[in-house]
Protein backbone atom coordinates (compact mmCIF):
# COMPACT_ATOMS: atom_id res chain seq x y z
CA UNK A 1 0.00 0.00 0.00
CA UNK A 2 1.14 3.73 -0.92
CA UNK A 3 -0.30 6.24 1.22
CA UNK A 4 0.77 10.05 1.41
CA UNK A 5 0.43 11.13 4.78
CA UNK A 6 2.30 14.56 4.18
CA UNK A 7 -0.49 16.89 3.67
CA UNK A 8 0.57 19.43 5.68
CA UNK A 9 4.02 19.42 3.74
CA UNK A 10 2.29 20.14 0.46
CA UNK A 11 -0.28 18.26 -1.24
CA UNK A 12 -0.92 16.77 -4.73
CA UNK A 13 -2.16 18.83 -6.95
CA UNK A 14 -6.09 18.54 -8.02
CA UNK A 15 -6.61 17.38 -11.75
CA UNK A 16 -9.07 20.62 -12.16
CA UNK A 17 -5.90 22.81 -10.73
CA UNK A 18 -3.76 20.87 -13.33
CA UNK A 19 -6.11 21.65 -16.20
CA UNK A 20 -6.80 25.34 -15.31
CA UNK A 21 -3.25 25.66 -15.80
CA UNK A 22 -2.39 24.50 -19.09
CA UNK A 23 -4.18 27.12 -21.81
CA UNK A 24 -2.59 29.61 -19.57
CA UNK A 25 0.98 28.30 -20.75
CA UNK A 26 -0.56 27.66 -24.56
CA UNK A 27 -2.69 30.05 -25.74
CA UNK A 28 -3.35 32.94 -23.04
CA UNK A 29 -0.02 33.18 -22.60
CA UNK A 30 -0.01 36.86 -23.02
CA UNK A 31 1.78 39.69 -20.39
CA UNK A 32 -1.36 40.68 -18.42
CA UNK A 33 0.46 44.56 -18.96
CA UNK A 34 0.34 43.84 -22.79
CA UNK A 35 -2.25 46.13 -24.39
CA UNK A 36 -2.91 43.50 -27.60
CA UNK A 37 -5.62 40.96 -27.36
CA UNK A 38 -4.09 37.91 -25.22
CA UNK A 39 -2.32 40.12 -22.71
CA UNK A 40 -5.80 41.57 -22.17
CA UNK A 41 -7.68 37.91 -21.88
CA UNK A 42 -4.75 37.01 -19.36
CA UNK A 43 -4.92 40.44 -17.67
CA UNK A 44 -9.23 39.70 -17.45
CA UNK A 45 -8.38 35.78 -16.41
CA UNK A 46 -6.10 37.18 -13.46
CA UNK A 47 -8.95 39.42 -12.57
CA UNK A 48 -11.30 36.74 -12.37
CA UNK A 49 -9.04 34.75 -10.38
CA UNK A 50 -9.05 37.97 -7.81
CA UNK A 51 -12.52 37.85 -7.63
CA UNK A 52 -12.96 33.93 -6.74
CA UNK A 53 -10.31 34.04 -4.08
CA UNK A 54 -12.26 36.93 -2.64
CA UNK A 55 -15.15 35.49 -2.24
CA UNK A 56 -14.21 32.29 -0.55
CA UNK A 57 -12.87 34.37 1.76
CA UNK A 58 -15.33 36.82 2.38
CA UNK A 59 -13.51 39.73 0.73
CA UNK A 60 -13.59 42.21 -1.51
CA UNK A 61 -11.12 41.73 -4.71
CA UNK A 62 -9.12 45.03 -4.27
CA UNK A 63 -7.80 43.36 -1.04
CA UNK A 64 -6.26 40.54 -3.03
CA UNK A 65 -2.52 40.50 -3.36
CA UNK A 66 -1.50 37.72 -5.24
CA UNK A 67 2.32 36.68 -4.46
CA UNK A 68 4.82 33.44 -5.00
CA UNK A 69 3.54 31.83 -1.40
CA UNK A 70 2.86 31.96 2.21
CA UNK A 71 6.38 32.85 3.03
CA UNK A 72 6.33 35.76 1.04
CA UNK A 73 2.26 37.03 2.00
CA UNK A 74 3.68 36.21 5.81
CA UNK A 75 7.45 38.79 5.10
CA UNK A 76 4.96 41.17 3.30
CA UNK A 77 2.17 40.97 6.37
CA UNK A 78 4.86 41.80 9.08
CA UNK A 79 6.84 44.24 7.01
CA UNK A 80 3.66 46.36 5.93
CA UNK A 81 2.70 46.44 9.99
CA UNK A 82 6.09 47.21 11.59
CA UNK A 83 6.94 50.18 8.82
CA UNK A 84 3.16 51.36 9.93
CA UNK A 85 4.22 50.68 13.85
CA UNK A 86 7.20 52.44 12.96
CA UNK A 87 5.82 55.78 12.26
CA UNK A 88 3.33 56.08 14.76
CA UNK A 89 6.29 55.09 17.21
CA UNK A 90 5.24 51.82 17.78
CA UNK A 91 7.52 49.14 17.84
CA UNK A 92 6.36 45.66 19.34
CA UNK A 93 4.78 42.93 18.21
CA UNK A 94 3.04 40.25 19.64
CA UNK A 95 3.25 36.56 18.39
CA UNK A 96 3.11 32.69 19.56
CA UNK A 97 6.08 30.65 20.50
CA UNK A 98 4.91 27.98 17.52
CA UNK A 99 4.74 30.46 14.72
CA UNK A 100 5.76 29.01 11.05
CA UNK A 101 9.56 30.01 10.92
CA UNK A 102 8.33 32.71 7.97
CA UNK A 103 6.64 34.78 10.59
CA UNK A 104 9.63 34.13 13.38
CA UNK A 105 12.50 34.58 11.44
CA UNK A 106 10.77 38.15 10.37
CA UNK A 107 10.72 38.52 14.02
CA UNK A 108 14.15 37.71 14.57
CA UNK A 109 14.61 40.72 11.97
CA UNK A 110 12.70 43.21 13.21
CA UNK A 111 13.86 42.39 16.16
CA UNK A 112 17.35 43.25 15.49
CA UNK A 113 15.89 46.25 13.56
CA UNK A 114 15.08 47.69 17.14
CA UNK A 115 11.14 46.14 17.55
CA UNK A 116 10.25 44.13 20.85
CA UNK A 117 8.22 40.56 20.11
CA UNK A 118 6.28 39.01 23.04
CA UNK A 119 5.65 35.66 22.04
CA UNK A 120 2.67 34.05 23.78
CA UNK A 121 2.71 30.66 25.35
CA UNK A 122 0.59 28.13 23.72
CA UNK A 123 0.33 25.56 26.38
CA UNK A 124 -0.11 22.62 26.64
CA UNK A 125 -3.19 22.12 24.30
CA UNK A 126 -1.65 24.31 21.61
CA UNK A 127 -3.73 26.74 21.77
CA UNK A 128 -3.33 30.69 22.87
CA UNK A 129 -5.61 31.76 25.93
CA UNK A 130 -7.60 35.24 24.08
CA UNK A 131 -6.95 36.46 28.03
CA UNK A 132 -3.34 36.65 27.81
CA UNK A 133 -3.41 38.24 24.89
CA UNK A 134 -5.30 40.92 25.80
CA UNK A 135 -2.86 41.24 28.94
CA UNK A 136 -0.03 41.50 26.36
CA UNK A 137 -0.90 43.99 24.53
CA UNK A 138 0.61 47.46 25.29
CA UNK A 139 0.36 51.41 24.22
CA UNK A 140 3.38 50.94 21.42
CA UNK A 141 2.08 47.14 20.22
CA UNK A 142 1.56 47.73 16.53
CA UNK A 143 0.66 44.70 15.47
CA UNK A 144 -0.93 40.76 16.69
CA UNK A 145 0.17 37.74 14.17
CA UNK A 146 -1.36 34.31 15.39
CA UNK A 147 -1.61 31.90 13.45
CA UNK A 148 -5.19 30.07 12.07
CA UNK A 149 -4.15 26.31 12.34
CA UNK A 150 -0.72 25.23 13.53
CA UNK A 151 1.42 23.00 10.69
CA UNK A 152 2.86 20.49 12.68
CA UNK A 153 0.29 19.86 15.13
CA UNK A 154 -2.69 20.99 14.14
CA UNK A 155 -4.18 23.27 16.49
CA UNK A 156 -6.85 26.10 15.81
CA UNK A 157 -6.25 29.05 17.46
CA UNK A 158 -9.15 31.36 18.51
CA UNK A 159 -8.89 33.84 15.68
CA UNK A 160 -12.32 34.95 16.19
CA UNK A 161 -11.51 36.10 19.64
CA UNK A 162 -8.51 37.58 19.08
CA UNK A 163 -9.97 39.62 16.16
CA UNK A 164 -12.15 41.07 18.55
CA UNK A 165 -9.46 41.62 20.92
CA UNK A 166 -7.18 43.33 18.29
CA UNK A 167 -10.14 45.71 16.94
CA UNK A 168 -11.00 46.83 20.78
CA UNK A 169 -7.95 47.89 21.46
CA UNK A 170 -7.12 49.48 17.84
CA UNK A 171 -3.93 46.93 16.79
CA UNK A 172 -3.01 45.62 13.64
CA UNK A 173 -4.33 41.86 13.15
CA UNK A 174 -2.49 39.07 10.61
CA UNK A 175 -3.36 35.58 10.49
CA UNK A 176 -1.29 32.66 8.93
CA UNK A 177 -3.99 30.97 7.66
CA UNK A 178 -1.63 28.57 5.15
CA UNK A 179 -2.61 25.44 6.78
CA UNK A 180 -6.33 26.44 7.40
CA UNK A 181 -7.18 27.92 4.04
CA UNK A 182 -9.00 25.51 2.02
CA UNK A 183 -9.87 22.99 4.87
CA UNK A 184 -11.57 25.36 7.45
CA UNK A 185 -14.06 28.08 6.48
CA UNK A 186 -12.36 31.53 6.81
CA UNK A 187 -14.31 34.43 6.65
CA UNK A 188 -12.15 37.54 7.13
CA UNK A 189 -15.24 40.02 8.27
CA UNK A 190 -16.70 37.72 10.80
CA UNK A 191 -12.54 37.17 11.77
CA UNK A 192 -12.05 40.95 12.01
CA UNK A 193 -8.64 40.26 10.37
CA UNK A 194 -6.65 43.03 8.74
CA UNK A 195 -4.56 40.87 7.10
CA UNK A 196 -4.22 37.00 5.93
CA UNK A 197 -1.70 34.59 4.23
CA UNK A 198 -2.48 31.54 2.12
CA UNK A 199 -0.85 29.46 0.18
CA UNK A 200 -1.84 27.48 -2.70
CA UNK A 201 0.12 24.07 -2.22
CA UNK A 202 -1.35 23.32 0.73
CA UNK A 203 -4.64 22.75 -0.72
CA UNK A 204 -4.59 21.12 -4.10
CA UNK A 205 -2.66 23.94 -5.95
CA UNK A 206 0.87 24.50 -7.20
CA UNK A 207 3.88 25.63 -5.67
CA UNK A 208 5.37 28.92 -5.62
CA UNK A 209 1.75 30.92 -5.71
CA UNK A 210 -0.22 32.22 -3.05
CA UNK A 211 -2.46 35.20 -2.16
CA UNK A 212 -2.51 37.93 0.93
CA UNK A 213 -5.30 39.72 2.29
CA UNK A 214 -4.54 43.24 2.98
CA UNK A 215 -8.10 44.64 3.97
CA UNK A 216 -8.96 48.43 2.66
CA UNK A 217 -7.21 50.71 4.41
CA UNK A 218 -4.09 48.90 5.05
CA UNK A 219 -1.03 50.22 2.90
CA UNK A 220 1.48 47.56 2.12
CA UNK A 221 5.11 47.71 1.92
CA UNK A 222 7.18 46.30 -0.66
CA UNK A 223 9.18 43.65 -0.86
CA UNK A 224 9.93 43.63 -3.90
CA UNK A 225 10.76 46.71 -6.16
CA UNK A 226 9.67 47.30 -9.83
CA UNK A 227 6.57 47.23 -11.72
CA UNK A 228 3.10 48.51 -11.21
CA UNK A 229 1.73 45.03 -10.81
CA UNK A 230 -0.22 44.44 -7.91
CA UNK A 231 -1.30 48.25 -7.62
CA UNK A 232 2.33 48.60 -7.37
CA UNK A 233 2.73 46.80 -4.24
CA UNK A 234 4.25 43.46 -5.77
CA UNK A 235 6.30 43.46 -8.48
CA UNK A 236 6.92 40.97 -11.30
CA UNK A 237 5.25 39.88 -14.17
CA UNK A 238 1.73 37.62 -13.00
CA UNK A 239 2.42 34.17 -12.29
CA UNK A 240 -0.66 33.72 -14.74
CA UNK A 241 -0.92 30.12 -15.01
CA UNK A 242 -0.34 29.33 -11.19
CA UNK A 243 -2.95 32.31 -10.06
CA UNK A 244 -5.84 30.75 -11.83
CA UNK A 245 -5.09 27.05 -11.03
CA UNK A 246 -4.84 28.12 -7.38
CA UNK A 247 -8.40 30.41 -7.56
CA UNK A 248 -9.54 27.03 -9.11
CA UNK A 249 -7.92 24.65 -6.24
CA UNK A 250 -9.38 27.05 -3.97
CA UNK A 251 -13.04 27.30 -5.19
CA UNK A 252 -13.03 23.20 -5.04
CA UNK A 253 -11.86 23.12 -1.77
CA UNK A 254 -14.40 25.24 -0.56
CA UNK A 255 -17.46 24.01 -2.54
CA UNK A 256 -16.57 20.32 -0.54
CA UNK A 257 -15.02 21.58 2.65
CA UNK A 258 -18.09 20.37 4.38
CA UNK A 259 -18.13 16.80 3.33
CA UNK A 260 -14.08 16.75 3.53
CA UNK A 261 -14.20 18.12 7.16
CA UNK A 262 -16.54 15.68 7.81
CA UNK A 263 -14.69 12.49 6.34
CA UNK A 264 -11.18 13.52 7.43
CA UNK A 265 -12.14 14.35 10.75
CA UNK A 266 -13.71 11.21 11.22
CA UNK A 267 -10.57 8.90 10.08
CA UNK A 268 -8.74 11.43 11.76
CA UNK A 269 -10.45 9.93 15.16
CA UNK A 270 -9.85 6.55 14.03
CA UNK A 271 -5.90 7.40 13.92
CA UNK A 272 -6.26 8.73 16.98
CA UNK A 273 -7.66 6.26 18.83
CA UNK A 274 -5.48 3.37 17.10
CA UNK A 275 -2.60 5.34 17.65
CA UNK A 276 -3.02 5.88 21.47
CA UNK A 277 -3.27 2.06 22.30
CA UNK A 278 0.77 1.96 22.01
CA UNK A 279 1.94 1.95 25.69
CA UNK A 280 3.78 5.65 26.35
CA UNK A 281 2.48 7.44 23.81
CA UNK A 282 0.83 10.52 23.53
CA UNK A 283 -2.10 13.14 21.45
CA UNK A 284 0.17 16.63 20.99
CA UNK A 285 -2.12 19.26 21.21
CA UNK A 286 -5.78 19.47 21.28
CA UNK A 287 -8.19 16.42 20.45
CA UNK A 288 -10.74 18.42 18.88
CA UNK A 289 -9.45 21.68 18.01
CA UNK A 290 -7.47 20.66 15.65
CA UNK A 291 -7.14 20.31 12.09
CA UNK A 292 -9.79 17.91 10.05
CA UNK A 293 -6.51 15.93 8.86
CA UNK A 294 -3.91 16.08 11.32
CA UNK A 295 -2.78 13.51 13.77
CA UNK A 296 0.88 14.27 15.94
CA UNK A 297 1.95 11.78 18.40
CA UNK A 298 5.10 11.14 20.85
CA UNK A 299 6.36 7.64 21.37
CA UNK A 300 8.73 7.79 24.12
CA UNK A 301 11.67 5.61 23.83
CA UNK A 302 12.25 5.74 19.71
CA UNK A 303 13.66 8.29 17.35
CA UNK A 304 11.32 10.26 14.83
CA UNK A 305 13.87 9.69 12.07
CA UNK A 306 14.19 5.72 11.92
CA UNK A 307 10.43 5.60 12.72
CA UNK A 308 9.96 7.52 9.44
CA UNK A 309 12.59 5.85 7.40
CA UNK A 310 11.06 2.60 8.45
CA UNK A 311 7.30 3.72 7.77
CA UNK A 312 8.43 4.86 3.83
CA UNK A 313 9.73 1.19 3.47
CA UNK A 314 5.86 0.16 4.02
CA UNK A 315 4.94 3.04 1.88
CA UNK A 316 3.99 5.34 4.18
CA UNK A 317 5.56 9.13 3.61
CA UNK A 318 4.76 10.81 6.72
CA UNK A 319 6.65 13.87 8.89
CA UNK A 320 8.55 14.05 12.33
CA UNK A 321 8.14 18.26 12.70
CA UNK A 322 8.16 19.86 9.93
CA UNK A 323 9.75 19.47 6.83
CA UNK A 324 11.92 22.71 7.50
CA UNK A 325 13.09 21.28 10.78
CA UNK A 326 13.86 17.23 9.96
CA UNK A 327 17.38 17.03 8.70
CA UNK A 328 18.59 19.14 11.60
CA UNK A 329 18.82 17.07 15.13
CA UNK A 330 17.17 20.60 16.76
CA UNK A 331 13.51 19.22 17.98
CA UNK A 332 11.03 20.83 16.77
CA UNK A 333 9.95 24.32 18.61
CA UNK A 334 6.13 23.48 18.25
CA UNK A 335 6.66 20.64 20.40
CA UNK A 336 8.84 22.43 22.71
CA UNK A 337 6.48 25.25 23.12
CA UNK A 338 3.99 22.53 24.17
CA UNK A 339 6.01 21.37 26.68
CA UNK A 340 7.16 18.52 25.38
CA UNK A 341 10.82 17.26 26.55
CA UNK A 342 13.46 17.45 24.24
CA UNK A 343 13.75 13.30 24.51
CA UNK A 344 10.29 12.75 23.80
CA UNK A 345 10.20 15.58 21.11
CA UNK A 346 12.41 13.56 19.25
CA UNK A 347 10.27 10.98 18.58
CA UNK A 348 7.16 12.36 16.90
CA UNK A 349 5.42 11.27 14.09
CA UNK A 350 3.00 13.68 12.19
CA UNK A 351 0.74 12.03 9.89
CA UNK A 352 -1.51 14.64 8.01
CA UNK A 353 -4.58 12.96 5.98
CA UNK A 354 -5.98 13.84 2.46
CA UNK A 355 -9.60 13.97 1.84
CA UNK A 356 -9.50 10.88 -0.18
CA UNK A 357 -8.15 8.85 2.72
CA UNK A 358 -9.91 5.63 3.57
CA UNK A 359 -10.79 3.48 6.68
CA UNK A 360 -8.36 0.70 5.28
CA UNK A 361 -5.05 3.65 4.73
CA UNK A 362 -5.97 4.26 8.17
CA UNK A 363 -5.95 0.92 9.61
CA UNK A 364 -3.10 -0.05 7.74
CA UNK A 365 -1.17 3.10 9.16
CA UNK A 366 -1.96 2.04 12.89
CA UNK A 367 -0.63 -1.35 12.23
CA UNK A 368 2.19 -0.39 10.72
CA UNK A 369 2.86 2.62 13.50
CA UNK A 370 2.44 0.06 16.29
CA UNK A 371 5.15 -2.61 14.63
CA UNK A 372 7.51 0.23 13.92
CA UNK A 373 7.61 1.44 17.05
CA UNK A 374 7.98 -2.35 19.02
CA UNK A 375 10.54 -2.70 16.79
CA UNK A 376 12.49 0.17 17.41
CA UNK A 377 12.03 0.31 20.94
CA UNK A 378 13.35 -3.82 21.11
CA UNK A 379 16.91 -2.24 20.69
CA UNK A 380 17.14 0.92 21.61
CA UNK A 381 18.86 1.84 24.68
CA UNK A 382 16.49 4.45 26.07
CA UNK A 383 13.72 1.97 25.89
CA UNK A 384 15.88 -0.77 27.75
CA UNK A 385 16.40 2.57 30.50
CA UNK A 386 12.82 3.12 30.93
CA UNK A 387 11.66 -0.66 31.12
CA UNK A 388 14.21 -1.36 33.85
CA UNK A 389 12.95 1.15 36.07
CA UNK A 390 16.82 3.95 35.83
CA UNK A 391 15.01 6.30 34.11
CA UNK A 392 11.38 7.37 34.81
CA UNK A 393 8.50 6.97 32.15
CA UNK A 394 7.31 10.92 30.92
CA UNK A 395 4.45 9.65 28.83
C1 LIG B 1 3.75 25.99 4.34
C2 LIG B 1 3.55 27.09 5.31
C3 LIG B 1 4.07 28.36 5.08
C4 LIG B 1 4.97 28.65 3.90
O1 LIG B 1 4.26 28.66 2.68
P1 LIG B 1 5.10 28.54 1.31
O2 LIG B 1 4.07 28.75 0.25
O3 LIG B 1 5.67 27.17 1.29
O4 LIG B 1 6.11 29.62 1.34
C5 LIG B 1 3.82 29.36 5.99
N1 LIG B 1 3.07 29.13 7.08
C6 LIG B 1 2.55 27.92 7.34
C7 LIG B 1 1.70 27.74 8.55
C8 LIG B 1 2.76 26.86 6.47
O5 LIG B 1 2.25 25.67 6.75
Amino acid sequence: MKIYADNAATTKMSRKAIDTMIPYMEEIYGNPSSLYETGQRAKEALESAREEVAAVINASPQEIFFTSGGSEADNQALRSAAAFGAKKGKKHIISSAFEHHAILHTLNRLEKEGFEVTLLPVHENGIILPQELEAAIRDDTCLVTIMTANNEIGTIQPIKEIGEICKKHGVLFHTDAVQAMGHLHVDVKEWNVDMLSASAHKFHGPKGVGFLYARKGIVLTNLIEGGAQEKGKRAGTENVPGIMSMAAALKEAAEGIDKNMAHQSALRDRLIRGLSEIPHSALNGDQKKRLPGNVNFCFEGIEGESLLLLLDDKGICASSGSACTSGSLDPSHVLLAIGRVHDVAHGSLRLTLGEDITEEEVDYMIKSVKEVVEYLRSFSPVWRDLMAGKTPFIL
